[in-house]
This record gives C-alpha cells, sequence and structure tokens, in this order.
C-alpha cells in the first residue's frame, strides 16, 4: 500500500484530495493542526489522523516519528497554505498596505512551513522505493502570468501570497534536481471555492483536486520538477 500524507487535509482542497487517494487505495494521513478537526475528518474517510502544525518543528517530528513506527511514508503533498492578504471584505492587500509582517507570517507557513516539513520527511521518503513529493503551489506563483496582461492573474494585486507561491516553485525545482529519484512537482489546482478565498473561487473542490491527486499517483518515470495544472505545463 501507499502511504501518503496531506497536509492540511481537514478540510478544501487537501480533504478531497484525502478522499480520493484512499479511493484509489493509499493510506492516507490527514495532517491537521487542530487535532479535533483532523479527528472528524479522519473519521468522515476512513484516514489516519496525525496532529500536524507545519509551523511547529515539535508538531512535524512527532508526525515523522509517527509514520515511520506506521512503516514509512511514499507521497507527501505540502497543501497547506495561508492567503493573509484577502480581508474579510475580500479586497486584496497590495502594494501600498503590504508589511513584513504580513509576508512573513504567509511565508512562514508556505514556504517556512513546505520546507520545514519536506526537511523533516526526506529521510522516510528516501527509503521508498518510489517517493512523490507534491508542492500545492497557485497560478499566482507564475512571474510570466502575473507579467502577462492578457492573463487573469496580471489584474491581481497581492504581494505577499503569489511571492510565497514563487518560492514554493523555486523549492520544488531546487529539491527535484536533488533527488532526482523522487518525483516532486508543483501545482496549480486552479481558482477553488475554499475557506481560503472566503469561497468566493469558480470551480468545486473535484475539479481543483484534480492535478494534486494526479500528480500524486505519478509514474516512476513520469516528470519531476515541473509546474502543472490540469491542462497541463505552466509557464515559470
Ligand atoms: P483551505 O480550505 O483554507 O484549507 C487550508 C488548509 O491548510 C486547512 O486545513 C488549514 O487548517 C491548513 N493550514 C493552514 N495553516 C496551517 C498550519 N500552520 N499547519 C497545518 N495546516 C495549516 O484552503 P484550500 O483552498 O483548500 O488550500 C489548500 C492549498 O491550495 C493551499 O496551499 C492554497 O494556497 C492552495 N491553492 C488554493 C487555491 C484556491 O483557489 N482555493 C488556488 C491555488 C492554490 P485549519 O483548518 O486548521 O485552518
Amino acid at each position: 500500500m501507499t502511504a501518503t500524507l496531506i497536509t492540511g487535509a481537514n478540510k478544501g482542497l487537501g480533504f478531497e484530495t484525502a478522499r480520493q487517494l484512499i479511493a484509489a487505495r493509499h493510506t492516507v494521513y490527514i495532517g491537521s493542526r487542530d487535532t479535533e478537526r483532523g479527528r472528524r475528518a479522519a473519521e468522515q474517510l476512513g484516514a489516519r489522523m496525525v496532529q500536524l502544525d507545519v509551523t511547529d518543528d515539535a508538531s512535524v517530528e512527532a508526525a515523522v516519528k509517527t509514520i515511520e513506527a506506521d512503516g514509512g511514508l511514499d507521497v507527501l503533498i505540502n497543501n497547506a497554505g495561508v492567503a493573509k492578504e484577502w480581508r474579510d471584505d475580500n479586497v486584496v492587500i497590495g502594494p501600498a498596505e503590504v508589511t513584513a509582517d504580513l509576508m512573513r507570517k504567509t511565508f512562514e507557513t508556505n514556504v517556512f512551513g513546505t520546507v520545514r516539513v519536506l526537511h523533516a520527511f526526506l529521510p522516510l521518503l528516501r527509503r521508498s522505493a518510489a517517493p512523490v513529493v507534491v508542492n500545492v503551489s497557485s497560478g499566482l506563483a507564475s512571474l510570466t502570468r502575473v507579467t502577462t496582461p492578457s492573463d487573469p492573474a496580471y489584474a491581481y494585486s497581492g504581494v505577499a501570497y503569489p511571492a510565497s507561491k514563487s518560492a514554493v516553485n523555486m523549492i520544488t525545482v531546487q529539491f527535484a534536481k536533488a533527488f532526482p529519484n523522487m518525483r516532486i512537482n508543483a501545482v496549480e489546482p486552479g481558482f477553488t471555492k475554499t475557506d481560503l478565498n472566503g469561497n468566493t473561487g469558480i470551480q468545486t473542490v473535484e475539479q481543483g483536486t484534480e492535478i494534486i491527486v494526479r500528480m500524486a499517483q505519478v509514474d516512476p518515470d513520469g516528470p519531476t520538477g515541473g509546474y502543472f495544472d490540469a491542462e497541463g505545463t505552466l509557464p515559470w
């Protein structure tokens, strides 16, 4: 059985990814920073649950020990993410208002959290026969898209979230080069109705998870170091 950990899987895209990978016969660990929310989600799906706050070394280390004791890890999906620049009124905090504090809080989860989890689970992944990492990025990570006036991403004015996801893309390519035996890719789910965007997204979670689920099941001779949405390769 393929053992798969999804961070931030108590709701949203992570939860739906867990549902689909369980259907594909993976043993799925739902990572949840809140034990109660995680327990409820895991019960609903028939998943396992690990308490995992990507911003907390001790929590991540404890999750490694639990999963190691169970037999190891094959697939890591770095899905936990925040978009703190969307205010409650759905106005985006752009260059005129962005602060170092907002950048730091966003990077704490989306960037440092991704590296913390990757670093901690590397020994387990290196022991897997077919290790896979999926980093959940965003279309807003693409410098090409954000600078192309005809692209919908051009109109997006936020700084912290896109910058954090561009960093996730860079982390993806550097890890992919360093570990050629692993399949390590970044994916863009598309604008999906979840709490992250106050449920203003236009896709369903089923549509949004399509590329996450596909890349979680990538063949050992499939792509690595790439950036994909459901339609194919995206420009960096
Ligand atoms: P969501 O429904 O808000 O889910 C985010 C998940 O991340 C929640 O489970 C949340 O847990 C968890 N999380 C946040 N901070 C965490 C931390 N420090 N440690 C562990 N878990 C943490 O949003 P979503 O749309 O499903 O987002 C999933 C991923 O997709 C994110 O990386 C996001 O950037 C990316 N994405 C989303 C869209 C979109 O349109 N929705 C588009 C492109 C990319 P709590 O319940 O405890 O808060």
